[in-house]
């Protein structure tokens, strides 16, 4: 359904308050207080890492019902998926693939990346590392009546406008657990351009 910006705007700020509003306090405050919670654990970056991921699971898990995706819409798994070197060793190893070791960050032109650019490890339309999938891909939802922005013809747009929740303790978080490992960043397709292909 053709939509312009404004029309986006109105439609996903409601569903938006209302993904909000469906969160419970005690989960709000669990969010809220993980950037502080994640200095405090003595544990290895990898254990904390894995609390970033799976505060993100817990909260996005209420956001499904509020949002257009879908399962099998897949058009934001050919966009660029930015991760850090330690998330990819993460799920590296989770998957028994090792990935590339950058020497430094790759910066990625938006453009560069469209229909022709899936996922290395988008598989028959659905994410095949699902548990493992990074936290750019957990957050990723699409608060719009539809998916119109989101489709290949659509997103480069200048007036393209997806409508997504930012968590920001979320990536507060995130960016404290890495900052002092592995803060090397790159696309997805940098560190597994086989996907499943390299598993070891
Ligand atoms: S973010 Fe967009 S492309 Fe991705 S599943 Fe949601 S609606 Fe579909
Ligand atoms: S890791 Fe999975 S969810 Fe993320 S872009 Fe790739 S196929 Fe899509």
């Amino acid at each position: 359904m053709t939509r312009t910006p404004k029309e986006t705007q109105a439609y996903a700020d409601k569903q938006l308050d209302a993904f909000f509003d469906s969160v419970t306090p005690e989960l709000k405050a669990h969010v809220v207080s993980l950037p502080r919670r994640i200095t405090q654990i003595s544990a290895r970056p990898v254990i904390r890492l894995k609390e970033v991921l799976n505060t993100a699971d817990q909260i996005f898990e209420h956001a499904g019902k509020f949002a257009a995706c879908a399962r099998g819409c897949g058009h934001c798994c050919h966009v660029s998926v930015p991760i850090t070197q330690f998330e990819a060793r993460y799920m590296g190893d989770n998957l028994g693939i090792t990935p590339v070791e950058l020497k430094q960050t790759i910066k990625h032109e938006l453009t560069e990346y469209g229909s022709h650019t899936p996922c290395p490890f988008l598989k028959q339309g659905e994410c095949s590392i699902y548990e493992f999938r990074p936290l750019t891909c957990r957050m990723h939802m699409n608060f719009d009546v539809d998916n119109y922005w989101c489709l290949h013809e659509n997103w480069q747009k200048p007036e393209a406008e997806i409508p997504r929740p930012t968590i920001q303790p979320l990536i507060d978080a995130y960016h404290s657990v890495i900052s002092n490992v592995a803060p090397i960043m790159g696309d997805i397709r940098d560190f597994f351009p086989h996907g499943k292909e390299d598993l070891t």
